[in-house]
């Protein structure tokens, strides 16, 4: 593991959020991307080298949806850099993580990403993620 890349948080409305998150880090949000598969519109802003993810849901039952319905708006992952990311869901899975996903999938702004669920790590839903080259 390279660094935390970014922390994701679930949000009821990103237009909202962004707007509090301008103020608060005293910048923009750099992109604001839909991952239709994932049925979320998700807004990235850069605090030094680490990133803040706003997540929006668009779509019923959607992971994000089902998160806050449960737990309301807050922190919904951590996400960590690899370099590798199939080595590290390897080495993760003989350690005992469980993986929500058999083979990394295509996330937001340009990575290759995997989830470990949370019950495998304190309750906090870790991501995995690599920079597409
Ligand atoms: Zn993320």
């Amino acid at each position: 593991m390279e660094k935390i890349e970014h922390i994701g948080i679930a949000v009821r409305n990103i237009e909202i959020a962004k707007s509090i998150y301008t103020k608060l880090l005293s910048c923009k949000a750099y992109k604001t991307e839909e991952v239709e598969e994932e049925g979320v519109l998700t807004a990235f802003f850069l605090v030094g080298q680490t990133k803040i993810e706003l997540l929006e849901s668009k779509k019923e039952g959607s992971a994000i949806a089902r998160f806050i319905e449960k737990r309301g708006e807050g922190i919904h992952h951590i996400a960590f850099e690899v370099d590798d990311i199939y080595n590290e869901m390897k080495r993760l899975k003989k350690e005992g993580f469980v993986l929500l996903n058999d083979t990394p999938k295509k996330g937001a702004d340009n990575k290759l990403i995997c989830f470990i669920h949370p019950k495998s790590a304190n309750g906090v839903l870790i991501e995995l993620c690599q920079e597409i080259k």
